[in-house]
């Protein structure tokens, strides 16, 4: 099939085979139950990007269905969203063992895929839970500064070539972090609040709030 004949999701499933066919990571796929590419609605506008599976991703074989993803669905509901209203993937896509810090060796092995998951659906916001999602994509970033403040970047989606995305970038705290802390559990809360607005801008064209500051 060529890709101007597939669909989203047939270009997402080719994207998940490609990393098992490239043995990526083979250390984390050994101690993972299964590879957790991603979940929700392909085509759209808006991207959530976590870190990597914990223990029941790892088992269900979909990202944030444990503790981090209940908090999660219940943000979603605050600003009248569903899980099938968005995508969801992480930077890792195999657990760490005992839920380690993923090692930067095994986000720059998966960095090619995402973008790949994100040239394909080609979402207008997308947000990075934690610290490990956003300094994926802008690394000098301290997210204790820049949580809640929506910017404008221009994502590199292939070493090989100039393809590039203009997107929005939310950078929030992540929801597992939050969750036993009561004042970054508010602050997320906050932040998420502000999601709507932000869509809204981004569809009129009224880019003027989106920098860190
Ligand atoms: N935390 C993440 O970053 N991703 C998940 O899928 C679950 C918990």
């Amino acid at each position: 099939m060529s890709a101007a004949t597939a669909t989203t999701q047939q270009t997402l499933d080719a994207i998940k085979q490609q990393i098992l066919r490239d043995d990526i990571c083979p250390e984390l796929a050994a101690t993972a139950t299964q590879l957790v590419f991603g979940d929700g609605n392909p085509n759209s506008e808006v991207v959530f990007i976590g870190e990597a599976p914990g223990k029941n991703e790892d088992l269900q074989g979909l990202p944030f269905v444990g503790a981090a993803g209940k908090f999660l669905n219940e943000m979603l509901a605050m600003i009248q969203l569903q899980r099938s209203d968005i995508y969801i993937t992480n930077i890792v896509k195999y657990r760490p063992p005992e839920n380690r810090d993923p090692l930067p060796a095994e986000k720059k092995a998966f960095l090619p895929y995402l973008q790949s998951q994100l040239a394909a659906i080609a979402p207008k916001l997308m947000v990075t839970l934690g610290r490990h999602a956003t300094n994926c994509f802008l690394p000098d970033l301290q997210i204790s500064k820049v949580h809640g403040q929506a910017k404008r970047i221009t994502l590199r989606l292939n070493k090989h070539s100039n393809d590039s995305l203009s997107v929005v970038m939310l950078p929030l705290f992540h929801p597992a972090a939050a969750l036993y802390n009561p004042a970054q559990r508010q602050t997320l809360i906050d932040d998420f609040a502000k999601i709507p607005i932000i869509i809204q801008k981004i569809k009129a064209h009224h880019e003027q709030g989106f920098r860190f500051e």
